[in-house]
Formats: structure tokens, C-alpha cells, sequence
């Protein structure tokens, strides 16, 4: 069997999910046996270097870049897989989503983060605008509400468990790997 192609990327998302996958430990030589790393913050690359069998993604959108860093994702991963509690719902960084009942929620949202807190020192009331910032979705999506994702593992993070023993049933099997097998209930945790 030739080797596979993994990319894996951080979206709106703590990284936990990429500690996870670093929770492997020592089976991440059983790993490179079977698949190389391409863009990933594991091998720092931030462009692809030629199209992959599968993607990770950590974390959903919040902001322009994150769509189009997974439509680029999308186009250049055979199989795109959400990985963890943000990029199935939008997780944590959704909570803003909460105000959508708002006139203009994204600009309460921002007021209550950099202005009205009294847990912030911000006199100026400067809410950070320099045009290097990537724009701010009006919420934050989840990934399968962008793109097409073709599988989910939830958790919080998934498991280095759950991640290592999907990871081998794709790269052995496919998606006919891991869809025909309860897998990705194992071990659940929302920590
Ligand atoms: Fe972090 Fe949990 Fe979101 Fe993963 S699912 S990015 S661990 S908050």
C-alpha cells in the first residue's frame, strides 16, 4: 500500500484537538509509516505541497479566512474530516451566536469584548480594525455548513485513542472504514 497524504488545519479552535492528535505519543511512528504529513502546524508547511487523501480540520469559521482556508481544504483533500466539538457544531467560539437576537449582534459582540466588560482596561474603547485582521462572519459555522464534510468525530477533544484508530481505518480502508464500525463513539469526552 503506498502512502497516504494527511493535511490538518486549526480553524476557530483552542488546538486542543491538534494536542490530541500529538497525544498519540509513540504511535505516531506507527503513523509515518503509513502516511506523511503535508500543510499542517505539526510540520509548520502553510501551503499544501500537492493535493492530499485526508484532511483535518480543527474548529469552524469565524472569519473569511477560515472559509476559504477550508474551501482550499475542501478542494485539495480526497476526504475532509471535522475533528472535535468546533468544527461539528462550532463549539466554544459559537457561544457568540447566542446574541444573534441582537439588532446587530456582531457589533454587541464586539462592544461587550473590547468596550462595555468591566474586566477589560481598554479607555479608547478601540476595537481592533487593521485591515491584516481577517473579517468576522456575522456567526461562527460549522464546518459541514461551508463545505461538504465527509466525517465527524466528535469530542473535546476526540480522544488520541479515537483520533489514532480512525486515522489507520482511513488510511486502510477508506471511509467504508470507519462507517461501518461504531469507532466513533469510542470514548466521547468533553473536557
Ligand atoms: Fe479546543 Fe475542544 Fe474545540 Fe478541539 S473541540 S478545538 S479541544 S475547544
Amino acid at each position: 500500500m503506498s502512502k497516504k497524504r494527511i493535511a490538518t488545519v486549526s480553524l476557530a479552535g483552542c488546538f486542543g484537538c491538534h494536542m490530541s492528535l500529538l497525544d498519540i505519543d509513540e504511535r505516531l511512528l506507527d503513523l509515518m509509516q503509513v502516511a506523511d504529513i503535508d500543510r499542517s502546524p505539526l510540520t509548520d508547511l502553510k501551503v499544501f505541497s500537492q493535493d492530499c487523501d485526508i484532511g483535518l480540520i480543527e474548529g469552524g469559521c469565524c472569519n473569511e479566512d477560515n472559509v476559504e482556508v477550508l474551501q482550499e481544504f475542501r478542494r485539495r483533500c480526497e476526504i475532509l474530516v471535522s475533528v472535535g466539538h468546533c468544527a461539528v457544531t462550532g463549539g466554544l467560539p459559537a457561544m457568540r451566536n447566542a446574541i444573534m437576537h441582537a439588532k446587530e449582534p456582531l457589533r454587541e459582540c464586539l462592544e461587550t469584548a473590547y468596550g462595555s466588560s468591566e474586566l477589560v482596561l481598554n479607555p479608547e474603547n478601540h476595537v481592533p480594525n487593521d485591515t491584516a485582521l481577517p473579517l468576522l462572519l456575522d456567526k461562527v459555522y460549522p464546518c459541514h455548513e461551508v463545505v461538504t464534510i465527509d466525517l465527524q468525530i466528535p469530542g473535546c477533544p476526540p480522544s488520541a485513542d479515537t483520533l489514532y484508530t480512525t486515522l489507520f481505518a482511513l488510511i486502510e480502508h477508506g471511509l467504508s472504514g470507519v462507517r461501518d464500525e461504531a469507532l466513533l463513539h469510542q470514548g466521547i469526552r468533553y473536557d
